[in-house]
């Protein structure tokens, strides 16, 4: 009875080892894979960057073509562009602070702004009407 309860007990340890040692391998594969992951999304990340560079030669290549395979995507591209340096020149223009154009579109009266209380005054006014700062 002794003998077989320790066989009994030996193998169960051996079962107990064998599982631990699985789940630790299973553990250490588990953990693998988010480094695996990070190497699959720079390989799809370096192919795409070559798609790009692919899709922009021949977007260079075929600009002036009169019609290409992909008329919808040249259309596309030819509007963002466009789009882009409407909305750069209007950074610069922004930078430049300069909104006499649009002061001079917006109203035929034109209009200063008062420095200290910025309240819109016209530009023959010679004191603000709001804090009476003199121009
Ligand atoms: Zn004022």
């Amino acid at each position: 009875m002794d003998f077989l309860s320790k066989v009994s007990s030996k193998a169960g340890e051996t079962i107990q080892t064998i599982k631990d040692s699985d789940i630790t391998k299973k553990a250490k594969n588990y953990a693998e894979i988010p480094g695996l992951q990070v190497q699959i999304g720079k390989a799809e990340a370096a192919i795409k960057k070559a798609y790009e560079e692919i899709g922009e030669a021949y977007f260079n290549a075929h600009v002036d073509d009169e019609t290409t395979e992909y008329e919808d995507l040249f259309t596309l591209i030819k509007a963002k562009k466009e789009l882009i340096g409407q909305l750069k020149s209007e950074i610069e223009d922004k930078k430049k602070g300069d909104n006499s154009v649009e002061a001079e579109e917006g109203s035929v009266k034109s209009e200063k702004v008062c420095p200290i209380c910025n309240h819109s005054m016209p530009e023959e006014a010679a004191f603000c009407s709001v804090c009476g700062h003199q121009f």
